[in-house]
């Protein structure tokens, strides 16, 4: 069954490799035999089946899918930060928008009271002006009858010289 004194592998000592690379996989395995090739009935299948392009293109398939996956989750991961970003953005403007608002609001309303109170004052101004105006016009009509009166009275005592002031 066993002729392994005459393999040199089996030598100690010796400089040939006791393991052997599968041609299939490419995993090393202890060389049982001198014509194993593969690591495994299932890789010794494999390889006869797809023959020997098939792993280096398994692997290279494997190798592409691993690369174009870590590129999707860079690109996922850019855009989900770019996301927030984008949304941290967009609540900033929306709250500045908000404030710029609100003082917008404030300042239009002391605008309004003010205007409010302006026309306010306006009206008494000229509700003012108006009273002066007649208490100007009263006045003067008051001055004049009074003159007018004074005037009269002063001829009448130079003609009929009487005093006004009844003693009671
Ligand atoms: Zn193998």
């Amino acid at each position: 069954m066993f002729h392994r004194v005459n393999k040199p592998d089996a030598t100690p000592g010796s400089d040939k490799p006791r393991r052997r690379r599968c041609k299939n996989c490419g995993e090393l395995f202890p060389k049982t035999r001198h014509n194993r090739e593969f690591c495994s009935d299932a890789c010794r299948k494999e390889h006869h089946r797809h023959g020997g392009a098939f792993v280096p293109l398994k692997d290279a398939c494997q190798k592409f899918i691993n690369i174009r996956l870590a590129g999707v989750a860079t690109e996922l991961q850019l855009s989900r930060e770019k996301a927030e970003q984008l949304r941290e953005t967009a609540e900033r403007l929306i709250t500045g928008l908000q404030e710029a608002a609100a003082v917008l609001k404030r300042e239009r309303q002391q605008l309004d009271s003010m205007t409010t109170e302006l026309r306010q004052a306006r009206r008494q101004e000229t509700q003012a002006a108006l009273l002066l105006q007649n208490a100007m016009t009263v006045f003067q009509k008051q001055a004049t009858e009074d003159a007018q009166q004074q005037h009269q009275q002063q001829h009448q005592q130079q003609q009929h010289p009487k005093t006004d002031i009844v003693q009671p």
